[in-house]
């Protein structure tokens, strides 16, 4: 059925409404989940020959903040229109003097310090049957797909963007920034650099045994390491402004770096070996 095809994607990327807008010819999809709606519609357009669906993750006019982003409706959404490998780019505070407005990191490591959102399907609810109990402990120790990563660090140098290639995103539960004090300390730790919404994005699309990227662009020096007046939320949107196009540029060719879903060997592929699910994956 034509419609059933044109509604199929393989490759999904969570981001602002900068990258959707780009390309010609998109399908708007609705999707419904059985954890509410998502942020919103699916955009599904062409790129490279691969199907791409595409959700705001704050929707079409930006109006979740990040603890109000439905992310297991989110990933289910893009699992069941097909997709099997994620890329979630996001805007992040630098922790390191070095990494100034501007830089892009694909981090390999996350802390999550968000304090109240849901981060699991598995919630040992009662099952229909109560046959399979609704528990699984996913493995995270690598919380990003490695062949995503390489992808999108041989993309942002194709562009000749320098990417820094690995680090630690810290996920705080915002909206407000973090203080000076929560800031020197993140940095103290090693991290690299903080934002508001690599988690649970990350963890869940794991459990959907789905491959994710995390591309995070820095939009400002974080609290503790700058010297000004702190971060503000002009001065990001200002940073994304510029450097959108060429963080779609990347994105584009990162999607046609990835292998065919039906090739996928890497661990995101197999993250629930061993266990028996108490959902159904779509
Ligand atoms: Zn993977």
């Amino acid at each position: 059925m034509a419609e059933t095809s044109s509604a199929h994607a393989d490759i999904g990327v969570i981001g602002g409404s900068g990258f959707y807008a780009f390309l010609d010819d998109v399908t708007e999809i609705t999707m419904e989940t059985p954890y509410g709606d998502p942020s919103d519609s699916l955009f599904l357009g062409d790129i490279a020959g691969r199907r791409v669906a595409f959700l705001p993750r704050h929707g079409r006019k930006h109006h979740l903040p990040p603890h109000r982003i439905n992310y297991r409706a989110n990933l289910w959404a893009l699992r069941a229109a097909g997709v099997r490998q994620v890329f979630g780019p996001c805007a992040v505070g630098g922790l390191r003097p070095e990494y100034g407005p501007g830089t892009l990191l694909v981090p390999d490591q996350l802390v999550d310090r968000t304090k109240a959102r849901t981060q699991t399907f598995f919630d040992g609810e009662p099952l229909p049957d109560g046959q399979v109990p609704n528990v699984v402990h996913t493995t995270f120790a690598d919380p990003y797909c490695p062949v995503g990563r390489r992808a999108a660090v041989a993309a942002a140098r194709g562009r000749g963007w320098e990417p820094v290639d690995g680090g630690t995103m810290c996920v705080v539960e915002g909206p407000r920034f973090s203080t000076r004090a929560e800031s020197r300390w993140h940095a103290a730790q090693g991290w690299s650099v903080v934002g508001m919404t690599g988690h649970p994005e990350a963890v869940l699309a794991r459990e959907l045994e789905l491959c994710y990227t995390s591309l995070t662009l820095v939009t400002d020096l974080d609290a503790g390491v700058e010297t000004g007046e702190g971060v503000s939320h002009a001065e990001v949107l200002k940073v994304f402004g510029e450097n959108v196009g060429r963080l779609r540029e990347v994105l584009f060719d990162a999607v046609s770096g990835l292998p065919d879903n039906a090739d996928r060997d890497c661990l995101c592929a197999h993250g629930h070996e061993g266990w028996e699910l108490g959902i159904e994956l779509p």
